[in-house]
């Protein structure tokens, strides 16, 4: 599975296209949410084990993309305005994000019919 397309559509989201046909849509803030790096993931474990409730501590910039670099072929190294870089989506993982991302229910669908 390969992206055909990623690209920033605003300040806060980016789009997504898929060689399958399938597009979507996510916020920033939720693709830097999942960062798969040692640090971000493996933070995350902790605070979900001994916090339930973890104060953000906000970073400028945090959830800005700045760049998206392809990696040989499998993944997308992402590059954040707070200067994170260490984030390597491979496209499987990201494809998975992006499926987890339409069944939040808050976010809002395009209704766009086939
Ligand atoms: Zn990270």
């Amino acid at each position: 599975m390969h992206p055909s397309q990623f690209k920033k559509i605003s300040e806060e989201e980016v789009f997504v296209k898929w060689d399958d046909g399938r597009e979507y849509s996510l916020t920033m803030k939720y693709l830097r949410e999942r960062c798969p790096c040692a640090s971000c993931a493996g933070e995350s474990v902790l605070w979900r084990e001994y916090k339930p409730n973890p104060l953000q501590i906000l970073t400028p910039g945090k959830y800005n993309l700045k760049a998206a670099e392809v990696i040989g072929n499998y993944a997308f190294a992402l590059t954040w305005a707070d200067g994170h870089n260490t984030g390597i989506y491979a496209f499987d993982y990201l494809k998975k994000i992006c499926e987890e991302y339409k069944k939040e229910p808050s976010v809002q669908s395009t209704d766009k019919a086939d």
